[in-house]
């Protein structure tokens, strides 16, 4: 049976806002916040308070924790429908995993985060209510070490932790909340560079309120750089990061023809840069340790974007010329080869980078990817199923298992791995998507649907969702399978009345 509707879900939601990201910088999150906070702020407020509401005071009232959360995770859609992510395992895990370890040491009373991966090569991370931390794949480009990473993604947590978005609406007090998804969304799709949409809704009635817009989100900048540089120090990470990068964005930028939109309301001054610094020095001086693992994504990272492999690899070869040990280069040209499709060369780099490292989940990760690349498969999976067997339901060796199992053309086992994935990580669009096109390869019409249909509910699609499930609901209709069909009920039920509060 011919399956029906999107037969591309993906060209669906990526068709959305094309090119949106060509513009954009890191503090387009700030910049996210900061026109929101710009938006509802009165003309003549002060400077803001350094110190954080209590839980119950003005804030907490007029925009509770809960309806954050809620915001968040509309949110969260909007990034899935609108933006393109990166789907790769291992950069994902990384990202995940690191900012989970940096969220320990920040001030958030909730340490729960929804990390979005943005495919862009421009530097960018955003912070937005809920938990919701975005990050461009072009700010690891950016910085040149895991501590100047690290102390872009701290100033974001410090948005969060601070509630900069409640202090916000608590200093303008007339908003109207139920809005705040869609103009969270519209600010989003502005401060990215594109979607004269976007703009236009936030263009008109509060064009004045922008206008005040600097000294607020200078305000609020300030406190988020102090704070995340006392979250870098908790973690053990250099001080002296925070001002490292800030110059570095600044001299990238000086001489642009062209700046962005970001630079000219929200400039890095010479003062920010000096608070930075100033701050850091009343830290001992000491050597930190830089991290292999961050390299490694890097460098996976600079291959990712990389124009053409071959040349790539060239770069790598210069580099390992005058560094025969360099890890990190070896790493890239090994990936850079399997890429051009020179996998002989690429797997004896992947055995001397990681043949000995066998409990590392990320070379185990990183060496199973170099052998699916260079189709090695059985020796893929013989790794990935024993690790998997120490490591149960872990993402990065799960997703790698099902690409290796479909390539092998082992459908129904593939299917089986990103199903129990889409237990464990429900929330992960990426796992739907490949589970419906495995269950499609294996002939599981019925499962394409209901992947297809969560997979369309992540990107608030509910309509679509709805549709497919509806399909779904033929084909079990009529069959000795009631739960299945008392299941896809209750599921179409839910989803109407989501998708009946979403149009209200
Ligand atoms: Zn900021």
């Amino acid at each position: 049976m011919p399956i029906q509707a999107d037969a591309n879900p993906r060209a669906y939601c990526r068709c959305a806002f094309p090119a949106v990201l060509n513009q954009c910088l890191w503090m387009a999150a700030c910049l996210t916040l900061a026109i929101l906070l710009a938006i509802t702020t009165p003309a003549a407020q002060a400077e803001l308070p350094d110190a954080l509401p209590e839980l119950g005071d003005a804030s907490s009232s007029i925009i509770s924790p809960q309806l954050e959360r809620k915001i968040g995770r509309d949110f969260l859609k909007q990034i899935n429908a609108g933006l393109p992510t990166i789907e790769d395992p291992l950069l994902k895990h990384y990202t995940l995993r690191h900012m989970t370890k940096l969220a320990q040491h920040s001030e958030l009373d909730d340490k729960l985060l929804s990390v979005a991966l943005i495919d862009s090569d421009q530097i960018n991370a955003f912070a937005a209510p809920g938990g919701v931390i975005g990050i461009n794949l072009g700010l690891m480009l950016a910085a040149e070490d895991v501590h100047e990473y690290s102390a872009v993604l701290a100033h974001e947590l410090a948005h969060l932790s601070q509630r900069h978005f409640a202090r916000g609406i608590e200093e303008q007090r007339s908003q109207a909340l139920p809005n705040l998804a869609g103009l969270l969304a519209a600010v989003m799709i502005g401060a990215l560079g594109g979607g004269e949409a976007g703009i236009a809704a936030i263009s008109t009635a509060q064009a004045a309120a922008q206008a005040n817009q600097l000294r607020y989100s200078r305000g609020r900048e300030q406190e988020a750089d102090r704070i995340g540089l006392n979250t870098l120090v908790n973690a053990d990470m250099d001080p002296n990061a925070m001002g490292r990068m800030f110059e570095r964005m600044q001299r990238q930028y000086r001489f642009s023809r062209r700046p962005p939109e970001f630079l000219l309301t929200h400039p890095l001054t010479e003062s920010r840069i000096a608070d930075a610094r100033g701050q850091a020095q009343r830290y001992p001086s000491i050597a930190y340790d830089d991290s292999e693992e961050f390299h490694l994504m890097r460098v996976r990272a600079q291959v990712y974007y990389a124009q053409s492999p071959q040349n790539i690899a060239k770069q790598f070869r210069r580099t390992l010329r005058s560094e025969p040990n360099n890890r990190v280069a070896q790493y890239g040209l090994a990936l850079a080869l399997a890429e051009a499709g020179e996998a002989t060369e690429a797997l004896v780099i992947a055995d001397q980078l990681f043949g000995n490292q066998p409990d590392l989940l990320l070379s185990v990760a990183a060496y199973a990817d170099l052998l699916i690349k260079s189709e090695k498969i059985d020796q893929a999976l013989r790794l990935l199923s024993h690790q998997l067997v120490l490591n149960p339901d872990n993402r990065p060796l799960a997703m790698l298992y099902a690409d290796g199992l479909a390539k092998a053309e082992e459908y129904d086992q593939a299917q089986a791995v990103l199903a129990r994935q889409s237990v464990v990580n429900a929330n992960d669009a990426d796992v739907w998507y490949n589970l419906a096109e495995v269950a499609g390869q294996a002939g599981d019409i019925l499962a394409v649907h209901q992947a297809r249909a969560e997979y369309f509910v992540l990107h608030g699609s509910y309509q679509r969702a709805i549709q497919h499930l509806e399909y779904a609901r033929r084909l079990v209709r009529g069959k000795a399978n009631q739960p299945e069909l008392a299941r896809l009920e209750q599921r179409i039920i839910d989803l109407r009345t989501r998708l009946r509060a979403a149009r209200s």
